[in-house]
C-alpha cells in the first residue's frame, strides 16, 4: 500500500471508530486494542492471517443491509442488482484464479462451505437418481411414503475422511460434528512410523468401506497431498472426491501447489475458507466441476439463508489481490518460511510430526519437553507467542490437552518475516519450552494444565519478539490515534 493510501486508510479507520464510539465506546476501544494486541504479538496460528485494509474496509458498508437469497439474476428479493454485480465478480475471480469450472461464493464460513458440499453431493448422487426412479421432478411431488424412503437413503450414506488426530478437520466425519452423525463415517490416519499419508492404506480402507464421499484436506497435516492419487482411489470405489483446501488455498492460488498437488482439477468438489492462507475476509467458498454446479448453486436454500453481501464483496477484493504476482511471491515465502521454522526447531533438537514440513505449517511434538500442548500453548502465550495446541497422531493426551502445538507462517509472512526471523522464532520458542516444567494438581499429582516457566524467561522472550515485530510492523503507515 502506498504512503498516501495508508494515510487515507488511517483517516477512514479513525473516522469509523469515532462513529462507533459515539454509540458504544467499549466496542471501539476493544477494536483498537485488538489492533494493538495483534501488532504486539508473534501470531503463529496456522489458520490466521492479516487481511489488507482494502479487504477489511470492504466489509464495513451498507452491502451488509441487503437481503439477496437465491443466486445471481434469480433472487427471492427485489433490488438485488448491486449484489448480483458483487457476487458475479467474486465468482468470476474465483473461477479464473483457481481454474475451476464453477464457483459458489455465498458460504459464510468453512463449515458452511462443507455443509453445502455434502448436501450437493447427496442431492447429485442420491436425491436426483431417487427422484428419477420415482418419476418425480422434485421432492414436493413425492408421497409421504416416497419421502420417507428418500430420507432413509439420504441419511445412510458413507463418508471416509482424515482423522482429527492425523490432521483432519471436525467436519471430515468427526463424531461430535454433524458430518460424523449424518454419515456413516470411517477415518483414515497416517503411517504410525513416518506420520505421512499412506495412499495404499487409504485405498484399502476405501475398497473395504466403499464411501460415497472421500474427503481429502486437513487442518494440521504438515505435508502436501497427492490429489491425483486421491482421485484414483475415489474413482476405483465410485466415490465423489471432495477436497477441503481451507488451510492451503493461498498456496494453490499462489501456484505453489500445482499439478498433482493442486486439488481443483482432480476433485469433483473443492471447499475452502477465504481467511486463512488466502488472506481474505472470514468466509467460505465451494468450487465444483460442471457435473455438480447446479447442485452447489442451490446452497441457498438447501443449507444457507441470505448471503453476506459485504463479505462476498470483500472476497472479490481479496481474490483480485490473490491474482497478482506479488501474491504468488507471498505464497512461496509462506512455504519457504515454514521450512526455515521447521529447520530452526530440528537444529535445536525439537521433534516435529513427519520430521518437517512442505506446506505452511509445522506440528511441534512438545512431549519431548515433558509438556502437554495445553501447557506449551499457555507458556508461549505468556511470552507473547500466540499458537494453538493440537493433537498429534495417536495422541495420549486426547483432543483437549494434546501433545502438540501447531504453528503456521501465513500471518508473519504477511508482516515481512523471512528466513532469519523464523529461525529466531524457533529459537525463542525452544527457549520458552525448555525452561517450562509441568506443574502439579492441588492433590500433588502431575497436572496436564499447570506449568512453571523459569524466572524472567517470558519477559526476555517478549522483548526479543518485540525487536522482530518492530522490524516488520503490521499495517505499516496505518497510524491510528
Ligand atoms: N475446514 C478446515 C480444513 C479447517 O481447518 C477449518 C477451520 O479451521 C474449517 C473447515 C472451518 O472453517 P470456519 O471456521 O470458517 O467454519
Amino acid at each position: 500500500m502506498s504512503d498516501s493510501l495508508a494515510k487515507t486508510a488511517s483517516t477512514a479507520y479513525d473516522a469509523a471508530l469515532e462513529v462507533i464510539a459515539s454509540v458504544e465506546p467499549r466496542i471501539a476501544a476493544a477494536t483498537r486494542q485488538e489492533l494493538a494486541d495483534q501488532r504486539g504479538s508473534l501470531k503463529l496460528i496456522a489458520s490466521e492471517n492479516y487481511a489488507s485494509p482494502a479487504v477489511l474496509l470492504t466489509m464495513g458498508t451498507w452491502l451488509s443491509d441487503k437481503y439477496a437469497e437465491g443466486t445471481v439474476g434469480h433472487r427471492f428479493y427485489a433490488g438485488c442488482q448491486n449484489v448480483d454485480t458483487v457476487e458475479a465478480l467474486a465468482a468470476e475471480h474465483a473461477r479464473e484464479l483457481f481454474g475451476a469450472p464453477y464457483a459458489y461464493v455465498q458460504p459464510h464460513s468453512g463449515i458452511d462451505a462443507n455443509l453445502v458440499a455434502f448436501w450437493s453431493i447427496l442431492a447429485n448422487r442420491v436425491e436426483t437418481p431417487a427422484l428419477a426412479r420415482l418419476g418425480a421432478k422434485n421432492v414436493n411431488e413425492l408421497t409421504e411414503a416416497d419421502w420417507e424412503s428418500l430420507r432413509h437413503e439420504l441419511g445412510n450414506q458413507r463418508l471416509l475422511g482424515m482423522s482429527l488426530d492425523a490432521g483432519g478437520h471436525l467436519t471430515h466425519g468427526f463424531r461430535p460434528n454433524i458430518s460424523g452423525k449424518m454419515f456413516h463415517q470411517q477415518q483414515y490416519g497416517t503411517d504410525p512410523v513416518t506420520g505421512l499419508l499412506d495412499y495404499d492404506a487409504v485405498a484399502a480402507k476405501a475398497r473395504e468401506f466403499k464411501p460415497l464421499v472421500l474427503v481429502a484436506g486437513y487442518s494440521a497435516y504438515p505435508r502436501r497431498v497427492d490429489f491425483a492419487k486421491m482421485r484414483e482411489i475415489a474413482d476405483e470405489v465410485g466415490a465423489v472426491l471432495m477436497v477441503d483446501m481451507a488451510h492451503f488455498a493461498g498456496l494453490v492460488a499462489g501456484k505453489v501447489f500445482t499439478g498433482d498437488e493442486d486439488p481443483v482439477p482432480h476433485a469433483h468438489v473443492v471447499t475452502t475458507t477465504t481467511h486463512k492462507s488466502l488472506r481474505g475476509p472470514r468466509g467460505g467458498m465451494v468450487l465444483a466441476q460442471e457435473e455438480f454446479a447446479a447442485d452447489v448453486d442451490r446452497g441457498c436454500p438447501m443449507v444457507l439463508g441470505g448471503p453476506l453481501s459485504h463479505v462476498m464483496a470483500a472476497k472479490a477484493v481479496a481474490l483480485a489481490e490473490a491474482r497478482t504476482t506479488e501474491f504468488q511471491g507471498y505464497a512461496q515465502r509462506v512455504a519457504d518460511n515454514a521450512k526455515s521454522l521447521a529447520d530452526g526447531f530440528l537444529s535445536r533438537g525439537a521433534e516435529l510430526v513427519t520430521g518437517g514440513t512442505d506446506n505452511h505449517l509445522v506440528l511441534l511434538d512438545v512431549s519431548s519437553f515433558g509438556l502437554t500442548g495445553r501447557q506449551a500453548e499457555s507458556a508461549l502465550l505468556d511470552a507473547g507467542v500466540v499458537t494453538n495446541r493440537n493433537s498429534v497422531p495417536a495422541d495420549p493426551n486426547g483432543a483437549w490437552y494434546t501433545s502438540g502445538v501447531r504453528l503456521g507462517t501465513p500471518a508473519l509472512t504477511t508482516r515481512g518475516f523471512g528466513h532469519d526471523e523464523f529461525d529466531r522464532v524457533a529459537e525463542l520458542i525452544v527457549e520458552v519450552l525448555s525452561s517450562t516444567q509441568a506443574g502439579t494438581t492441588k492433590a500433588g499429582g502431575p497436572s496436564k494444565a499447570s506449568y512453571v516457566t523459569g524466572d524472567g524467561v517470558a519477559d526476555r522472550v517478549r522483548a526479543a519478539s518485540a525487536e522482530l515485530l518492530d522490524r516488520h510492523p503490521l499495517y505499516p503507515g496505518l497510524d491510528l490515534a
